[in-house]
């Protein structure tokens, strides 16, 4: 098994080095990248809200893979310098002296600082501390896989918190718990700043800890997603927060999720194939 497993990496890697040398440039491989990245985890990607082991029928059997996204603009000027000041400056913040006492990390935010979309939740939690990288536990991997089906890479959007330090806890609790409304009205003008340089031309709002974060809305998400924000002059789609999903693995829920990331891509002008368009058809 070891040995197979070893045998298909390596098939995989001198396919993406021949298509290095045939093309120049392997992001326009975005079908071998998805393999490879496939290949770190063995099951096979299905919807991208598939959860392996409760869905015995995928709605989706494969990754959208033909959709290529170019969606990074020219090289709009983007001033590194301010942005490098920017991370530095969230990295050495200790306004909530609570937070920075007990963080292991700032999660200042990863991805494409030029990036066309941008996605927003709410809070580090302890894998996102422990590694200083935004949605990387396992609401992070159905983000990743949503991100993908959408026809995208993780590294093509952009991905912030409104809080950058992790939420403490008493010491050995465990979970997560919620950033409190100033713990996040005391970040969120280094969110503010973010979305200021990046200039993104859509975000979303993942749940409703970041929809009051960025807007003070305290509603239910049932009556909150599916629409769309402004945030400056930027407009923001809510949407269930992929915990959510997680934790209530009902097909009309993911389907909504779904509906809302199809307007995204509208918004963006972007084309959306048909299987896309039909992922959950015909569910309940
Ligand atoms: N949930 C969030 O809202 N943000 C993360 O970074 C991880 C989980």
């Amino acid at each position: 098994m070891q040995t197979q497993l070893f045998e298909q990496g390596l098939k995989l890697v001198i396919e993406a080095l021949r298509s290095i040398q045939e093309q120049g440039d392997l992001r326009t491989d975005v079908q071998l990248l998805c393999r490879i990245e496939q290949f770190k985890e063995p099951a096979p990607l299905q919807s991208p809200f598939s959860n392996p082991a409760q869905e015995k029928t995928p709605l989706i059997s494969e990754p959208i893979e033909e959709v290529k996204r170019e969606t990074s603009r020219p090289r709009s000027g983007m001033d590194s310098q301010k942005w490098e000041n920017l991370r530095l400056t969230v990295e050495a913040c200790t306004k909530c002296p609570h937070l920075a006492a007990s963080r292991h990390s700032v999660v200042f935010g990863v991805g494409n600082p030029e990036a066309d979309l941008m996605f927003v939740g709410e809070a580090p939690g302890a894998d996102e501390d422990m590694q200083g990288e935004p949605f990387v536990g396992r609401a992070g991997e159905l983000l990743t896989r949503i991100i993908q089906t959408m026809g995208f890479r993780r590294s093509d959007v952009f991905i912030a918190n409104v809080l950058k330090c992790r939420p403490n806890l008493p010491a050995g609790a465990p979970g997560n718990r919620q950033p409190t409304p100033e713990e996040m009205e005391t970040c969120l003008p280094y969110l503010r700043k973010q979305i200021e340089l990046i200039q993104p031309k859509a975000m979303v709002a993942l749940g409703g800890v970041a929809m009051r974060g960025l807007f003070g809305k305290t509603e239910p998400m049932k009556q909150l997603r599916g629409r769309w924000y402004t945030f400056g002059s930027i407009p923001v789609m809510a949407t269930y927060h992929p915990s959510y999903l997680l934790r209530n693995q009902a097909i009309s829920e993911k389907r909504r999720v779904w509906e809302d990331m199809l307007q995204v891509l509208e918004r963006l002008g972007l084309p959306i194939s048909e299987k896309q368009r039909n992922y959950f058809m015909g569910g309940s």
